[in-house]
């Protein structure tokens, strides 16, 4: 009888991840991921510059390009509602923000 082996492999299955099916059960490998090798990326310095050249501040926190970080920031009440920015990102209310921000740009990023 199949079926009933069936059965006690399924719960097994179950137990582990529910995606090995009857036939699996036999091979049930350690969850062990092969650690990926810690090679250094070529590109490495584009992907670390986190900077908005265009808009002059962090691309993590730009609302210009990312609208979705809008909300956010209107939560924290951190909202120019004249220009439609972050108040801690509105250089045309806090111009010396603008010199702030430039000196944390990461090197390289405004090239
Ligand atoms: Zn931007
Ligand atoms: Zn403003």
């Amino acid at each position: 009888m199949t079926m009933r082996k069936c059965v006690n492999s399924l719960l097994v299955a179950a137990a582990l991840a529910f995606t090995a099916g009857c036939g699996e059960s036999e091979s049930a490998k350690p969850a062990e991921k092969p650690a990926a090798p810690a090679k250094t990326p070529l590109v490495q310095t584009k992907q670390a510059a986190d900077w908005c050249k265009e808009h002059g501040v962090p691309e993590s926190i730009c609302t210009r390009c990312n609208d979705s970080l809008v909300a956010g920031f209107k939560a924290k009440g951190d909202w120019c509602k004249e220009h439609g920015l972050p108040e801690s990102q509105c250089f045309a209310c806090h111009p010396e923000l603008e010199a702030k921000f430039k000196a944390s740009m990461p090197a390289g990023a405004d090239k």
